[in-house]
């Protein structure tokens, strides 16, 4: 939040502005921050006509060339024209701003590039890119209208934010306008040649003085402008104006959803206004958190706040109100008497909304089905009261204000009503269903022209609105990304389903990277050199360092030696990409870098963090050449206790590349005997002695299975799908990467406080466990202690069933789900024992040796090499602020990397099933009243099996004490009893689910 106010400096060259921000704490204190904010004179505005504005000055004394066209484009009823776009379109019309027909010569205020910066920060990258020097193709140029003195505006009494910037920003179409006017020289003739892309060839033109169009989609702020003299359109009407007018209007956001519905009753309680969210907030009656939607049921989601120890629940489409998964909301709670359990059946829209059409819908809040899951809910909560399951009652609420909407671009398909007797040459709009992938997201209602286009299609649309009075959130069609169930349209659905930037790096980031290319190569000679940081590397290419690595692996981070000190102790050295001799602090690269966070591994395809050039070839160790390295070298006694730790940039080569299994035998065959093989056998024997030590301090050892999908590189067709199996040499590196990371993590702790890039993982909640115990409690009188890792690790170790080889692993994959997610976070953040890393029971804990494919480590590099003087480390590195935001997004990253590599998995294993129905082991994870969930370990997937597909729905009880769901069967009436942990025989296939168009693993049980 920020306010400004501003007045004249005594020195009348230009004025001060005072921007007062409110910082609220995570503790939920306010805290007032000052800034003077100097208001000039002498910022451009960038028009090639303009023949007065001064050119800005790069670093070197050149002048950056003029952003805006000399003459803009014109269309059929406007002449030569900039525009400007207010804040709401650059966040609902991105795709059209980056479209190629269209939006070229645009002034971006600001204020706006601000305001999309605090509400979608996809957006924000995307509007950035465009604003890029080096994107000169569509000339958008960012006017930092709040600095300068002719548009800076201060908020007046009584007005709001919002009215205050688009007061802004009408000022900044304004002084462009009159700016413009006095500026332009009109007396000049200029020939075709100088005229950037303008279709026009004729061979001279006429300067003239060029618009300025504001394009706003919000009426009243038109209204406004149009009285300030300043020419204001809406989106649609601008679109019109060009010839491919139509086409383009089906990716524009909708502005006649209000229009067509104005009348209709309120099916949604309204929200509180922003002043009572506030004022309840403070005095604790109201609650804010995210809102997360229940994966099993999309009318079930849940609260965390920092007042309860467990999420409040928020059930029903009333209660939610409109809330969407990931939303910053506030909830108000309900009486105690509403208070509930979790819900205990599975539901999903698909199954409820099957009648329902998207133009005459009943806008009511609840469907038949709908009121009976409730009532049932109710029944079950008041039933429990006062018996043993009470203590699992909890708190319900409901959705009064949303702070902060997660609306982003959503992947879906036309739902099978809306599709249904569609014929392709109707061109009619219509309003129609979109189903979203994602099933915590409700469906969204849009209105098209081209229905025949889009069926059996994966679009993406993007959310518009969600009025009170409209059942389902509204939106539009941005595109079509291909036929339903193709491998193209299916990967790219995925990366922007988890929000993975995939497409090509932008010009200016491959301008960052060496101009000798793949020539690059390390100086041969380092002695005699000139250059001061080359002097400060070690060289150890005399060092037998070698590369163990999974099969095909080109982004080769880490390298490894070892070898006996005369002193009967060992050398060992960890070998790291030097990747941040290439990507510098604030420069194109560095920001992508930092953006992408991660990369991320699909089945058939890696998305990478940073460009090919430096990840498989000039930061790759690759074998036999020379490399820059980072190298962590350590004196360790036989035993495998650290005597001395040190850290250097160094140049190192190579002598192998090894895969795992070639490692393991080569240092299993008897008959080698060669230094290198002496070196990893002494590393193995290292690695197996900080195992035990680790194993015996608590680490845990919680396993998923890792499925492996073998692809013929040839059609990229998946062959089988197999478990990855483990060798001893996997977890020598691993073991090593560990310690890496450990001393590094002390290292730049002792030298930056309060800002070192750390990784803590959190202990468990003892209330994550609370089903998991009770469920181990009756059905197999085991439990899991919490008391510390190291009593999980026992405890785990112990939940043995002798009957059940596999039960153990099951308990761990159970058990890994209660667990917390690591995450990164400046070591400011938390105080000390806070930092802990409960996993690995390491009390300090970095990432360190994945610069390649993990930005965190990036950090962590420039943080080290400041820590040993290697060079200054960057200002934005040594800043609270800016590492806790740095932080924010690579988590986010790093949990969407997962999710978007297990949905690649999920769609191949898909794949393989498609062919045969195969029948497998399969153990029931979860019970519901209606269903149950079961895991095949062979493949990795889990799937729900419904009520109708197990036996008779009339004669289901769910015994909730027992977690035991008995009926008969369909035919013989014989009693199933289904329970958790069971072991069962189930037919696995695949099918494609006609109502998601998504292709599901499908399993039924064998009787
Ligand atoms: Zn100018």
């Amino acid at each position: 939040m920020a306010v400004a106010t501003k007045r004249q400096s005594s020195s009348g060259r230009g004025s001060i502005a005072h921007k007062v921000f409110v910082r609220s704490s995570k503790a939920g204190n306010a805290s007032k921050i000052v800034r003077e904010q100097y208001l000039r004179s002498d910022i451009p505005c960038s028009s090639e006509a303009c023949s007065v504005c001064i050119p800005p000055q790069n670093a070197d004394g050149t002048f950056r060339p003029p952003v805006l066209a000399k003459i803009p484009n014109s269309n059929k009823q406007r002449g030569p024209h900039y525009v400007v776009v207010d804040t709401n379109i650059a966040l609902k019309a991105i795709d059209l701003l980056e479209h190629k027909s269209i939006f070229y010569d645009v002034i971006i205020p600001q204020i706006v590039l601000e305001e999309v910066r605090n509400r979608s920060l996809p957006v924000y990258n995307r509007l950035r890119n465009l604003t890029k020097a080096s994107d000169d193709e569509k000339r958008f140029y960012v006017f930092h209208n709040e600095f300068h003195q002719d548009t800076h505006v201060t908020r007046n009494k009584n007005e709001s934010i919002n009215d205050r910037n688009d007061r802004a920003i009408r000022q900044t179409s304004k002084w462009y306008q009159d700016h413009l006017k006095k500026t332009v020289d009109t007396r000049q003739n200029i020939s075709s040649m100088d005229v950037d892309g303008d279709s026009s060839s004729s061979s001279a033109k006429m300067v003239v003085v060029p618009q300025i169009v504001l394009i706003s989609d919000d009426r009243d702020n038109r209204t406004k402008a149009e009285a300030e003299g300043i020419t204001a359109l809406s989106l649609r009407s601008y679109l019109k104006e060009f010839p491919n007018g139509d086409d383009l209007l089906d990716l524009a956001p909708s502005d006649d959803w209000t229009a067509t519905s104005s009348g209709l009753a309120a099916i949604y309680p309204s929200f509180y206004p922003m002043s009572r969210l506030l004022g309840g907030i403070k005095n604790g009656t109201l609650h804010q958190g995210i809102l997360s939607i229940s994966q099993f049921n999309f009318l079930e989601g849940s609260v965390r706040t920092q007042a309860y120890p467990k999420p409040i629940l928020v059930l029903g489409r009333e209660n939610l109100n409109r809330g969407f998964n990931g939303d910053v909301v506030v909830v108000e709670l309900l009486p105690k008497s509403q208070w509930k359990i979790p819900s205990s059946s599975i539901i999903e829209e698909e199954e409820l909304g099957k009648t329902e059409g998207a133009d005459n819908e009943s806008e009511t809040i609840e469907t038949d089905e709908e009121r009976k899951a409730l009532a049932e809910e109710a029944l079950k909560a008041q039933h429990q009261q006062g018996e043993s399951a009470a203590s699992k009652v909890q708190p319900t609420a409901r959705i009064v204000g949303i702070i902060k909407r997660n609306w982003r671009f959503y992947v879906g398909h036309v739902s099978a009503q809306s599709a249904a007797g569609v014929s392709s040459s109707d061109n009619s709009q219509k309003s129609i269903f979109v189903v979203p992938l994602d099933k915590c997201i409700p469906r969204i209602r849009i209105k098209t022209r081209k229905l025949g286009e889009l069926v059996n299609k994966r679009i993406v649309v993007s959310i518009d609105d969600w009025p009170i009075h409209s059942r389902h959130p509204e939106g539009h069609f941005i595109r079509s990304l291909g036929e339903i169930e193709s491998k193209e349209a299916e990967t790219e659905a995925l990366l922007l389903e988890h929000d993975v930037e995939y497409r090509p790096f932008p010009k200016s980031v491959l301008n960052c990277l060496p101009p000798e290319g793949h020539d690059w190569k390390v100086p041969e000679n380092i002695e005699s050199t000139t250059d001061e940081q080359l002097k400060k590397r070690r060289d150890l290419r005399h060092l037998l360092v070698c590369s163990i690595d999974p099969p095909n692996c080109q982004d080769i981070d880490d390298a490894l030696h070892a070898h006996v000190l005369p002193n009967g102790n060992y050398e060992v050295g960890v070998h790291i990409a030097d990747v941040t001799h290439f990507v510098k602090p604030n420069t194109p690269l560095d920001d992508e870098g930092a953006s992408r966070g991660t990369s991320v591994y699909l089945v058939d395809k890696r998305i990478d963090m940073l460009p090919m050039l430096l990840g498989t070839d000039l930061c790759s160790l690759k074998p036999y050449v020379d490399r820059f390295s980072f190298s962590v070298l350590w004196e360790m006694t036989p035993q495998g206790e650290i005597v001395n730790t040190e850290f250097t940039k160094s140049i190192i080569r190579s002598r192998e590349a090894f895969e795992y299994g070639q490692a393991q035998a080569r240092i299993d065959d008897e008959s080698q005997n060669d230094d290198l093989t002496k070196g990893m056998r002494i590393l193995l024997d290292l690695s197996k002695k900080l195992k035990k030590g680790r194993m015996d301090a608590g680490a845990l050892n919680l396993s998923s299975p890792e499925v492996k999908v073998n692809t013929e590189s040839e059609t990229s067709d998946p062959g089988n799908v197999e478990i990855k199996k483990l060798l001893d040499t996997n977890s020598l590196v691993e073991e090593f990467m560990l310690l890496a990371n450990i001393s590094v993590a002390k290292k730049i702790y002792e030298s930056y406080p309060q800002t070192a890039m750390l990784r803590r993982h959190g202990a468990p909640p003892a209330t994550n466990f609370e089903i998991l115990n009770d469920q181990l409690r009756i059905k197999k009188g085991m439990s899991i202690d919490l008391e510390s890792s190291k009593t999980l690790a026992d405890s785990l170790d112990k939940c043995v069933d002798p009957e059940e080889p596999f039960f153990n692993n099951l308990v761990r994959i159970m058990a890994t789900r209660c667990m917390l997610a690591a995450e990164y976070f400046p070591s400011g953040e938390y105080g000390y024992p806070e930092f802990r890393h409960y996993g690995l029971a390491s009390e300090i804990y970095t990432h360190f040796t994945s610069p390649i494919r993990r930005y965190a480590d990036v950090v962590a590099h420039r943080q080290l090499a400041g820590a040993i003087d290697y060079e200054s480390l960057h200002p934005s590195h040594r800043d609270r602020n800016k590492m806790e935001s740095i932080c924010r997004n690579i988590n986010k990253r790093h949990r969407n990397a997962q999710f978007a590599g297990r949905a690649s998995i999920e769609y191949y294993v898909g794949q393989v099933l498609k062919a045969d129905e195969s029948e497998q082991e399969g153990f029931i994870i979860k019970v519901f009243s209606n269903g149950i969930n079961i895991l095949v370990p062979k493949f990795g997937v889990e799937s729900l099996i419904h009520l109708e597909d197990l036996g008779d729905p009339e004669t289901a009880s769910y015994d909730e004490d027992t977690y035991t769901l008995h009926l008969q069967s369909k035919d013989d009436k014989k009693p199933i009893a289904l329970s958790i942990f069971d072991k069962v025989k189930v037919y696995v296939r695949s099918v494609k689910d006609e109502t998601s168009g998504k292709r599901k693993v499908h399993m039924s049980l064998r009787s």
